[in-house]
C-alpha cells in the first residue's frame, strides 16, 4: 500500500515494486510488470547457474520519486503539493531474473535484449557453497514455547496464537517470539476480532489531536492526555482507503482494552501488517489529523517516530449480515472487503 501526502489530501494505492537487489546497476531498476504477467516459479539450485547474491535488504527499498516534478523547487507554486509519500511493505520475495553474458555483453534471457556492458565482477560471482540453504521450505516446529500446545495461524499470518495460553508469537528466523496481546472492550460472546496495532510514540511537539477518546454524554469526546494517547492501526490487509479509515476512527476513539485472558482466539482476522509497517503509518495519521498544519506536512518526510511502545490488540466487531461493526470506533467492514484484502 501507498499513501501520498498532498496539501488537497492522501492519495491512496496499492502496488507492487520491484527493485535491483544485486548492485550491479548494468540491470533494470526494475522489473516492472513482469512478475505480475509472468509466471514464477520457486527458485531451484540446479547446479547449472550461478546466483547473484542479494546485496540489498528487501526492508530498504530505494526512494520513490515524487508524482510529479516540484516547479522552480517551491512547494507552493504546485496546484496540490506534495509533500510526502509512504509505503507500508506486505510481502517481500527475491526475484531472479535470467541473464546471460555474451562478449562483453549482459542480455535478458527472456527478450534476449542487450542490458549493458557486462560489469567487473559478474563472472567472478558463483554459487556460494552454503547457497542449498536459500531455497525450498523451511519448517519450523508449530508448538507453543510455554505450553506445549499446537500453535494455530493461517498462511500469511505474521503471528501465531496458542489457544491454550491464549498468548500471540511471531515467527522469525525459525523461532517464535511471544508478543503482547490485548482484547478491546465491549466485545458480545458471538463478537469477531479484528487485530490492530496500539502504538504510544514520543509525542513532544507533535499536533495531537483534539476532543480523542469515549463519547461524553451529549455527543462530544473527551480529551486523552499525551501519556495515554495511541495511533491505532490496522494490523490487517485491507483496500488502502479503508485501512487509512478505519486507523482514523480508531486513533479518535482510543477505545479501551483488557487482558487476553477469557478470550478465545478463535475468530481473528490474520495478522498481515508488521508492527514496523504500522509505525511508519503515524506520519500518515498526523498528516489526516492536521490537513492545514502546512508547516508539520513540510517536515514529516524527514521528522523520525520514536516509538516507545506498541502491542496488538484484538478489537470486537459484531457481525450483522454481511457487516461487522464496532460501535466504540464507529465503523463498519464488509465482509468481503477483508475476503478481498487478503489478496492485496
Ligand atoms: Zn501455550
Amino acid at each position: 500500500m501507498e499513501f501520498a501526502v498532498r496539501a488537497g489530501g492522501i492519495e491512496e494505492s496499492v502496488l507492487d515494486r520491484t527493485w535491483n537487489a544485486s548492485g550491479f546497476t548494468c540491470f533494470p531498476s526494475s522489473l516492472g510488470a513482469r512478475p505480475q504477467t509472468r509466471r514464477l516459479g520457486l527458485a531451484e539450485p540446479d547446479g547449472e547457474h550461478r546466483l547473484l547474491p542479494a546485496l540489498v535488504p528487501p526492508d530498504e527499498p530505494p526512494p520513490v520519486q515524487p508524482l510529479r516534478p516540484l516547479i522552480g523547487g517551491d512547494l507552493l507554486e504546485t496546484e496540490n503539493p506534495f509533500f510526502f509519500r509512504t509505503v507500508l511493505q506486505d510481502t517481500a520475495s527475491l526475484i531472479y531474473l535470467p541473464v546471460f553474458q555474451r562478449g562483453t555483453l549482459v542480455y535478458d534471457a527472456i527478450d534476449r535484449k542487450a542490458l549493458g556492458p557486462s560489469p567487473n565482477g559478474l563472472s567472478a560471482a558463483d554459487r556460494p557453497d552454503n547457497v542449498a540453504s536459500w531455497f525450498g521450505y523451511h519448517f519450523t516446529p508449530a508448538l507453543c514455547p510455554n505450553c506445549g500446545h499446537d500453535v494455530a495461524g493461517e498462511k500469511e499470518s505474521l503471528i501465531v496464537f496458542c489457544q491454550n495460553c491464549v498468548v500471540g508469537f511471531s515467527v522469525s528466523g525459525g523461532k517464535l517470539t511471544e508478543v503482547p496481546l490485548a482484547v478491546g472492550k465491549g466485545g458480545s460472546r458471538t463478537a469477531s476480532f479484528l487485530p490492530f496495532w496500539r502504538v504510544r510514540v514520543e509525542t513532544e511537539g507533535l499536533p495531537l489531536p483534539r476532543g480523542t477518546g469515549k463519547i461524553l454524554p451529549g455527543g462530544r469526546r473527551e480529551q486523552m492526555d499525551r501519556d495515554h494517547f495511541h495511533f491505532w492501526v490496522p494490523a490487517f490487509r485491507i483496500n488502502p482507503r479503508l485501512f487509512l479509515r478505519l486507523a482514523h476512527r480508531a486513533t479518535m476513539a482510543q477505545p479501551a482494552i483488557e487482558p487476553t485472558s477469557l478470550t478465545s482466539l478463535s475468530s481473528v482476522a490474520p495478522i498481515t501488517i508488521a508492527s514496523v509497517e504500522a509505525v511508519k503509518t503515524v506520519k500518515i495519521l498526523l498528516a489526516l489529523l492536521s490537513p492545514k498544519d502546512t508547516e508539520l506536512l513540510r517536515g514529516l518526510q524527514d521528522r523520525s517516530v520514536k516509538v516507545r511502545e506498541h502491542l496488538v490488540v484484538l478489537v470486537p466487531f459484531e457481525q450483522s449480515g454481511y457487516e461487522l461493526t464496532n460501535r466504540q470506533i464507529q465503523a463498519a467492514v464488509h465482509v468481503n472487503a477483508l475476503k478481498y484484502g487478503r489478496n492485496l
